[in-house]
């Protein structure tokens, strides 16, 4: 007798699941049977497209059924790579079929059989037309083939074949176990399948439209799950006490500015005030926990400094942490003149201050001497005490996340707490990335900024690039190139291939990006007289800073980066952005970039590079050329691509945000009115039954412990 499986099995109960393998798929965090039916797919490749030969696409992966014309042939490539081919055919033309290191295929493949074949054609230098590992079905003239196929997360040792087989066998012998933890009515209400046949149909689906109606239901739970998770944690917040910061006018503060606030950032000194001091009225009062969303250059700093005034005014200290030492930097020499003014002592605490110094630092925050302090992950150290916490600022959210946050909060559990993001998200989904955060949006810029121009090109103008490079610099201007990041590339190349082995392919892909550091190289001989750096995601914090400070200082006239320099240093100096591959970004991200330069009194411009043809890479680029407004281009953005690069753009702060919680069905789902339902449900239920003690709701309280993960979080 074997043992009988049940939804908490360890995996290894499984039939062809060894140690091994195991521990391979504990890598993926699959512990347990029921892990597997809940493990689902990031993508899915979509072999209902078929092709004929003659209509061959070599821009992307489509089916072709093909018969074997000849046998296989292998043979050694250096690298100890072995290359097999073999010939095939179709009504319309005929190809080279080609797989590295699988010799194992001369006993697939016979001549006289037919295949679904899925994969990308390319022409080889000889003009051969060649599929090149592609994926292979048996194909039967009758019978159906799916056309959906699950494209999973991926560790080394697990292939998606293999992984698609154990959830198939997962699905098919225990998926009746799962208890729906939605109450009926609510799963009615907004026209959703039930749990069972959405899973069944993430896994396995049998067409286009069961797919998207599982998607929708499985964002759904998890939308209400994440809800309800942060309606508990809203609550709880408001019943702990906020200091209390006294009545304190304004006007000493804005007559040091050197000009006029906007609407934008009145409104939100207004709710920083409301929260922080008028709702007090000597009684108790949550304290604050507010983002302040603007688009890059729209004004945000002086709205914390207006806070941290009120703080100190109300005799309470502020820590202002950024995320690298240059910004912290800026701040400080930004702020400390004006906070001079108005009797607030300023420090600045990094990673490189002096170790003398910083003793000195410690002490005057421990005294109480020092009324704020501008700092990086340094300011979270044990040795910084505080005498009077009451306001924590932070910089440039994605980059920090709550675990972080939560240490300062963590000693002064009053403290209020004040976020900047320069990432505009559409409304729809605020409330999933800013989890229990209130929102103030600054819509509008300051006056006198000018425009951007944005002017798209392709590879044939690159002479004439590199010439506008040289006159900007010989202008006294700087320019930033911006190139995608390498690893992304491979990572999907890798997925789709569903193997490692093709690293030659793979590099070969990639190579048709521009990376930064080989691009750097090139520029170096073609811009000579020039001084070109680079900066990439593997250098080292202390590297990365040095970089930008010699361009900050002007010492280095252009920066080649991948996108990590996102975050919001200023280089008024900058008048040039020049963004290679420019469609494998976000548009938010696209323009966040943009609005790098345009900081100074010079005219600038930002200048997209593509080679993309397909018309919705163009209107997608073309969006950036005619609009200006961060909101207007993200949702936008959110129509032409969906929600997945708001999740992924943002999905360490959000985790952070709420403790460990990832979007997986969220990105996936198109249908983002869904989303609003979803807490809008959530806040209903709460209200109701705020333990979720009511027996219709007990599953989903089950929910909400286990993916939240942690108990502390929300009880
Ligand atoms: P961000 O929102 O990107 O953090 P900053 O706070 O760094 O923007 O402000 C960008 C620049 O705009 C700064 O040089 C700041 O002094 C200036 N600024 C801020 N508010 C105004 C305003 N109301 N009018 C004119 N300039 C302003
Ligand atoms: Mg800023």
């Amino acid at each position: 007798m074997i043992e009988s499986i049940t939804l908490y099995s360890h995996i290894s109960k499984m039939h062809g699941v060894g140690k091994a393998r195991a521990a391979q798929l504990e890598k993926l965090g699959l512990y347990t049977v029921r892990d597997l039916i809940y493990y689902f797919p990031r993508a899915y490749e979509n072999r209902a497209d078929v092709r004929e030969l003659k209509y061959a696409d070599s821009e992307a992966p489509h089916s072709y059924i093909l018969t074997v014309s000849s046998s296989v042939s292998t043979a050694k490539l250096k690298n100890r790579l072995t290359i097999s081919k073999f010939r095939a055919f179709d009504d319309t033309g005929a190809c080279e079929v080609v797989f590295f290191n699988s010799s194992f295929v001369k006993d697939i493949f016979y001549v006289g059989q037919t295949f679904r074949f899925f994969g990308k054609i390319n022409v080889s230098k000889n003009g051969r037309i060649q599929l090149t590992s592609p994926k292979y079905e048996p194909y039967v003239e009758g019978t159906a083939l799916s056309d959906y196929h699950p494209i999973y997360p991926l560790t080394e040792g697990i292939n998606s074949k293999f992984l698609s087989k154990l959830v198939k066998t997962a699905t098919e012998t225990l998926l009746s176990d799962i208890i729906d933890p939605l109450p009926e009515k609510i799963r009615l209400d907004n026209g959703l399948p039930s749990l069972k046949y959405a899973i069944k149909n993430i896994h396995f689906p049998l067409d286009v439209d069961s797919l998207n109606q599982s998607k929708r239901r499985l964002a759904f739970d998890e939308m209400l799950t994440f809800g309800l998770g942060i309606s508990k944690s809203a609550e709880r917040r408001r019943t702990l006490d906020g200091v209390p910061f006294k009545p304190t006018p304004i006007k000493p503060f804005t007559d040091l500015l050197p000009y006029e606030l906007t609407g934008g950032q009145k409104q939100v000194i207004n709710d920083i005030y409301r929260d922080t001091v008028l709702t007090r009225n000597g009684d108790k009062a949550p304290s604050m926990a507010r983002i302040i969303v603007g688009d890059v250059g729209s004004g945000k700093t002086v709205c914390a400094a207006a806070a941290i005034y009120f703080a100190q005014r109300s005799g309470y200290q502020s820590a202002f942490m950024v995320p690298t030492e240059i910004l912290a930097t800026q701040h400080y020499e930004d702020l400390s003149e004006l906070f001079m003014k108005l009797g607030i002592k300023t420090a600045l605490l990094t990673g490189s201050t002096k170790e003398s110094e910083k003793k000195r630092i410690y002490k005057e925050i421990f005294d109480g001497e020092t009324d704020v302090v501008i700092g990086t992950h340094a300011l979270l150290s044990d040795k910084v005490i505080f005498h009077s916490l009451g306001l924590i600022v932070t910089d440039e959210q994605h980059r920090f996340g709550v675990a972080q946050r939560a240490v300062l909060k963590d000693r002064s559990q009053s403290a209020h707490m004040l976020v900047m993001s320069a990432t505009p998200i559409p409304r729809s989904l605020a409330l999933a990335m800013y989890g229990d955060l209130d929102v103030s949006r600054i819509e509008e810029m300051p006056k006198g900024r000018e425009r951007v121009d944005t002017y798209l090109v392709n590879e044939e103008y690159r002479t004439r690039l590199n010439d506008f490079i040289k006159k900007q610099v010989a202008l006294g201007g700087q320019c930033y190139i911006v190139c995608p990041s390498i690893e992304k590339e491979e990572e999907t190349e890798e997925l789709l291939n569903g193997s490692l082995s093709d690293k030659t392919l793979i590099s070969a892909n990639s190579l048709e990006l521009k990376n930064a550091v080989d691009y750097t190289k090139e520029l170096k001989k073609t811009l000579r007289g020039i001084s070109i750096e680079c900066l990439h995601g593997k250098l080292k914090n202390e590297e990365k800073d040095e970089i930008m400070s010699r361009f900050q200082s002007g010492e280095t006239q252009v920066l080649v980066s991948t996108t990590v320099i996102e975050v919001g240093v200023n280089v008024p100096n900058a008048t040039l952005m020049v963004i290679e591959n420019a469609e494998r970004f976000g548009l938010s991200q696209l323009h966040q970039l943009r609005g790098r330069v345009g900081r100074g009194k010079r005219k600038s411009y930002c200048i997209l590079v593509s080679d993309a043809k397909g018309e919705k890479a163009l209107s997608r680029l073309n969006v950036i050329k005619s609009t200006y407004d961060g909101y207007s281009i993200a949702e936008k953005d959110l129509l032409l691509r969906g929600p997945g690069d708001f999740f992924s753009q943002n999905s360490n702060n959000t985790l952070r945000q709420s403790g460990g919680f990832e979007f997986n069905m969220a990105k996936l789902c198109d249908d983002v009115s869904l989303f609003d339902s979803a807490f809008s449900c959530a806040k209903d239920i709460i209200k109701r039954d705020p333990e979720l003690a009511l027996d219709e709701h007990l599953n989903l309280k089950a929910e909400v412990y286990a993916m939240l993960g942690n108990v502390s979080q929300i009880s």
